[in-house]
């Protein structure tokens, strides 16, 4: 979405690559090369559907191929251009070095909108795009692996997994060749809820922080922070349930396509989500006060927004106006170049969408691993690691036996205790591991450099950096 006034999505992750690389030694030629996308492909193919032929545009970006094979989603919108799907695939290259994914960066997209076909009918469409994709390696377990992004899921995953299949009969590896797949079909446990789950590993992760906290004008924990959350798709509704279930927040709005609704006391986002998959919308929930224009709720105090809709909501028009202390970016380039530099000077603390995001591509990495070693996480130390958990909980009730005054481990204790860790809890400890590593990275960089003022700046020269290294290593 682009405003008057303002520059395109492409142009703004430039911009802000641009202030972070000017701060950096690189050898003459290199930011450039690091900048610039590779190759974009550009697909128009026609499907036969409800008695007529129809054609549909996509969209295949590989910004860098310092590392092989290159990730991003595939994103089904009627936004979708080129343009779009460039910036997308620029900040996949940056996510993935920020969280040490040993990805490229890419990104894909069908200018479409979804609910206006029948499943079969979305499945057809989708097997044509992802043959026109393979044939041409652009998805390819050693060389290109798409997930899911906007308007698709897990079901469009699996359809290109099995269309994958189909034209590649004997590659022993084909499941590894997308991700965020269901489980039955080569999908790893956590992956649909990963994106949300990094946003609540991240927020967790910046609360650690006191000196963090303090800089955006809060205090405590989590617990009891008035959130606004923009989109309840998959990315929003997985953070706003984990941040209002697990940590005490207070989802204080949620804004949706058909306006919003707000509560101070918070809402319900099991009650909401339920409401929104039966209606269509936000509008009728009794949890909350509905607003018409959605939008204007951005503009709420509250301690954290987490826009997880689109890109370039905050921008020019409304950044003066936003009230947040801090800004979560759970969606690609939510805030334009313009509205960040407003929002700085405001003193609003921003989390960058290529670290705040970045739990999905860390899951999708778990997930390509399991797919190419052929075996489940946890399958063969799960029992052996109970087994001796199991030994020394005997061995401490044989010991306190011989007391004067014997003890025992409470039953709560063992029954936690005693459970070796399967698929979905070795996933999250992943992504836990992953995103404080990420964050101090990050802030290791914002709080040592004079010049660095902000968290995005500090995540593009880490990223930056590390691309940089692995192109010097190609001999670049
Ligand atoms: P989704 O399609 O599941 O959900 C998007 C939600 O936003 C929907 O509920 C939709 O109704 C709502 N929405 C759309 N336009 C809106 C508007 N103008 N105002 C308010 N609400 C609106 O998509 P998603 O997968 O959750 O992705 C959301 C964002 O997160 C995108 O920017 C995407 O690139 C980013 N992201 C997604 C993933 C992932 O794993 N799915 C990973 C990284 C980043």
């Amino acid at each position: 979405m682009q405003r008057a006034n303002e520059p395109s999505f492409r142009q703004s992750v430039d911009m802000m690559f641009n202030r972070a690389a000017n701060l950096m030694e690189l050898p003459p030629g290199l930011k450039e090369k690091i900048r610039v996308c590779n190759a974009t492909y550009t697909v128009r193919f026609g499907v036969r559907l409800r008695g007529e032929l129809h054609t549909f545009t996509g969209y295949r970006s590989v910004h860098s191929e310092h590392m092989e094979p290159v990730k991003g989603g595939i994103r089904y919108a009627t936004s979708v251009n080129q343009d779009e799907v460039e910036a997308l695939a620029a900040l996949m290259t940056f996510k993935c070095a920020l969280v040490e994914t040993p990805f490229g960066g890419s990104k894909g997209g069908l200018c479409i909108d979804p609910r206006e076909w029948e499943p079969h009918e979305l499945e057809m469409i989708t097997r044509r795009f992802a043959y026109e994709l393979i044939k041409r390696d652009l998805i390819n377990p050693a060389q290109n692996v798409p997930a899911p992004d906007m308007g698709t899921g897990e079901r469009e995953m699996a359809w290109i997994a099995d269309q994958f299949r189909r034209m590649n009969t004997t590659d022993i590896n084909s499941a590894a060749c997308v991700t965020g797949k269901p489980t039955h079909a080569g999908g790893i446990q956590g992956r649909t809820e990963a994106t949300g789950r990094g946003v609540q590993y991240a927020l967790q992760e910046f609360f650690r922080h006191d000196e963090d906290v303090k800089e955006a004008r809060m205090d405590g924990t989590l617990d009891g922070k008035r959130i606004i959350v923009q989109g309840l798709g998959n990315v929003g509704y997985h953070a706003a349930k984990f941040l209002s279930e697990e940590d005490g927040a207070l989802i204080t709005g949620v804004i949706e396509r058909d306006g919003a609704v707000v509560n101070e006391k918070g809402l319900n986002i099991e009650l909401l989500k339920l409401h929104i998959t039966e209606t269509g919308g936000v509008r009728g929930f009794e949890g909350g006060t509905f607003v018409d224009v959605g939008a204007e709720v951005l503009e709420y105090p509250c301690d954290i927004l987490i826009p997880a809709a689109m890109e370039g909501v905050i921008n020019l028009s409304n950044a003066e106006r936003i009230q947040a202390k801090m800004i979560i970016e759970a969606a690609n380039g939510p805030v334009t170049a313009g509205a960040d530099e407003i929002l700085r000077g405001n003193g609003c603390i921003i989390i960058p969408d290529m670290y705040a995001n970045a739990g999905g591509v860390t899951v999708s990495y778990f997930e390509w691993v399991k797919n190419l070693s052929h075996i489940r996480f946890g399958r063969m130390q799960r029992r052996q690691e109970e087994a001796r958990h199991l030994l020394i909980v005997d061995e401490l009730e044989r010991l306190s036996k011989q007391r004067d005054v014997p003890w025992t481990l409470s039953d709560d204790f063992k029954k936690k205790y005693l459970r070796g860790a399967g698929e979905l809890e070795l996933v999250r400890s992943g992504l836990d591991d992953t995103m404080r590593g990420a964050y101090q990275a990050m802030r290791e960089v914002w709080r040592e450099r004079q010049d660095v003022a902000d968290l995005r700046v500090a995540a593009y020269l880490v990223s930056i950096g590390r691309v940089a290294l692995s192109y010097q290593s190609k001999g670049l």
